[in-house]
């Protein structure tokens, strides 16, 4: 663990793992640790809820409530999530949301609008 890389964007230092992703808390710049992961994203295809493919740049909609971790806010059902950006992961959704910030959505509870 004590090997990780500088943050790409601003060079930070204080970078940690989350799953696959290294994150940077400085500037919130999240990418994908190892070079393998970068074969996987060309095949792995991430659906909605309704089983439409999503795309980097996409908008959509929240399913169902879902709570913020770590704080008592809940994302209301019919929120809409512009500009999605796909990622590897359990929460393989990246974006931002209005009030929130930088939010992870797992693809299961949204729908392509
Ligand atoms: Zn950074």
């Amino acid at each position: 663990m004590s090997s990780l890389p500088n943050c790409p964007k601003c060079s930070s230092e204080y970078t940690y793992e989350d799953g696959v992703l290294l994150v940077c808390p400085v500037c919130a710049h999240e990418w994908a640790a190892e070079s393998e992961i970068n074969s996987l994203e060309d095949e792995k295809v991430i659906k909605d809820f309704n089983g439409n493919v999503l795309n980097d740049g996409d908008t959509v909609s929240v399913i169902k409530d879902l709570k913020v971790k770590g704080s008592s806010s809940v994302i209301k059902i019919g929120t809409k999530v512009k500009n999605i950006r796909l990622v590897d992961g359990d929460h393989d959704i990246d974006c931002k949301i209005n009030g929130f910030g930088a939010m992870k959505l797992k693809s299961e509870f949204v729908k392509k609008v």
